[in-house]
């Protein structure tokens, strides 16, 4: 009886949006149902890969009509399981959406469909002469609807907050097919409610984002970057109040625990680790000005970074004399080597600043009394307060990740933290949001989902 009900539905779907947009599951290539670095999903009931807003908004009316479920899908690099269908699903692919429709220079705006991919973006906005306010490691996979709908973090959010600081204007389709738009370029815009902002951060679970016009910066072309080394986690917090105040022009302040920056340096290909493994904490710290005077960064860093050494807040440094060091210096910083550990679980999770120190050795703690084999590694964006963690255990125990999950957000519940900084929560933290949301947070949440979905067709199973 399903399957026949499937077959009409997939018949449907065909009838009206053809076969070049629509595809059935059987025919769905694999990396429409595998998260990155995931076993794969389920296969879904068919793929829409529509190339416009009306075309987004015609499989929304059909599918909210015969009642079937859509899961909204960008470059797939989310790391909470958000873009996965869990079986029977149409999967919305937006990677057809694509393109840029206008650099403002005037206003300091790129107008953007949501399924270009986020390098593209960047690429085309520096041609210009401006950069985006973000960045992340999935630079060259992640679309901008993606980064959007998980209001990401990255690595200036610093200097110029996360995603949600940067839109200005959206369009998005709402379940029901309904197309709103504000493709506003204004800073100041204060007509009613600021809608945008729901959408923001929901994973798909509200309305899928079809545009977006983004705030740009001038281009910053005298970046400098140095790793340092602090004895302490109160150094590091104290060297986090120097940069705060005397280096405006600094866009990153990423720190990496000593197993961390020991393990990546080792096993990344081409990178030899610049300052000598077994120190306490490494913390890379980027400047970069829009002035075009290569000395105005790079001296005064060096200046600072002179004192710090002389207060002992630092006790080596390295200072990056070329491009290619400084990206050898992010190449560990992004950690991209421990991807390779066995049964690796990805954290992401975010404390007041002055918590982490004591928070990571908790953390490493409960998990060595669980399991004594374990390997923790700790990273993150530290400046945002977000640390992530790496968790491998060879021998992963019956109870599986929940069991795991369960011992390292217990710390970050205690401790007043979040489960989530920046990759949201899809389904592998859905259990947790509880952990960082009271009761009445997660009503008001239903009451939202309810008023724009209330048919409850737009990634059923995530975040809720
Ligand atoms: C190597 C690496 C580094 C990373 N670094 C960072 C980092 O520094 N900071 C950070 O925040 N994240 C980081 N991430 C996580 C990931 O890149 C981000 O979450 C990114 O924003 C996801 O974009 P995507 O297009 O791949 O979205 P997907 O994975 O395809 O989807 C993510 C969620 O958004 C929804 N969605 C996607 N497109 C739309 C749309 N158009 N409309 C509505 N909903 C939509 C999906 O339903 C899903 O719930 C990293 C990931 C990797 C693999």
């Amino acid at each position: 009886m399903e399957s026949r009900n499937q077959a009409n539905i997939l018949a449907a779907l065909i009838k009206e949006l053809g076969t070049d947009i629509v595809t059935p599951g059987i025919d769905v290539a694999p990396r429409y149902f595998t998260g990155y670095g995931e076993a794969p999903g389920s296969r879904p009931l068919a793929l829409g890969r529509p190339r416009s807003v009306d075309e987004v908004s015609r499989i929304m009316r059909l599918c909210h009509r015969i009642g079937v479920s859509v899961v909204p899908q960008g470059g797939m690099t989310g790391l909470a399981g958000g873009a996965v269908p869990l079986g029977g699903e149409i999967v919305l692919s937006m990677e057809r959406c694509s393109g840029i429709e206008e650099i403002d220079a005037a206003a300091s705006t790129v107008t953007v469909k949501a399924g270009t991919v986020l390098e593209t973006v960047q690429e085309a906005v520096r041609a210009a002469g401006f950069e985006l306010g973000y960045d992340l490691g999935a630079r060259g996979s992640c679309q901008i609807g993606g980064n959007l709908a998980t209001n990401a973090g990255g690595s200036r959010a610093i200097r110029f907050g996360v995603v949600r600081d940067q839109v200005l204007g959206l369009e998005a389709v709402l379940a029901d097919g309904t197309i709103v738009s504000s493709l506003n370029k204004m800073l100041k815009n204060n007509t009613g409610y600021d809608w945008k902002h729901l959408l923001i951060g929901s994973e798909g679970t509200l309305g899928v984002i079809t545009r977006a016009v983004l705030k740009l910066y001038p281009e910053r072309p005298s970046a400098s970057t140095c790793l340092c080394v602090a004895p302490d986690y109160q150094s590091v917090v104290a060297l986090w109040q120097q940069v705060r105040a005397q280096l405006p022009d600094a866009s990153s302040f990423e720190v990496m625990w000593s197993d961390f920056y020991r393990y990546v340096s080792a096993n990344t290909p081409g990178v030899r680790a610049p300052l000598p493994a077994q120190q306490a904490f490494y913390v890379l710290i980027e400047c970069a000005t829009a002035v075009h005077d290569a000395t105005t960064s790079a001296a005064r860093l060096e200046s600072y970074l002179g004192a710090w050494l002389e207060a002992g807040l630092v006790s080596d440094a390295v200072l990056a004399s070329s491009l290619q060091q400084a990206q050898e210096l992010w190449l560990i910083r992004e950690g991209l080597a421990i991807d390779e550990l066995p049964n690796l679980i990805n954290y992401d999770v975010s404390l007041p600043i002055g918590l982490i120190g004591e928070f990571a050795e908790r953390c490493e703690k409960a998990l060595i009394s669980r399991w004594p084999q374990v390997v923790s590694l700790f990273f993150g964006h530290l400046g945002d307060s977000n640390v992530h963690i790496g968790v491998s255990i060879a021998e992963l125990p019956g109870e599986g990740v929940h069991a795991v999950d369960v011992v390292v957000y217990d710390v970050v519940s205690a401790m007043g933290g979040s489960v989530s900084a920046e990759h949201g929560i899809g389904t592998h933290k859905k259990p947790f949001l509880g952990y960082s949301r009271s009761p009445a947070e997660l009503a008001l949440m239903r009451t939202l989902k309810a008023a724009l979905d209330p048919k409850g067709i737009l990634n059923p199973g995530k975040v809720l």
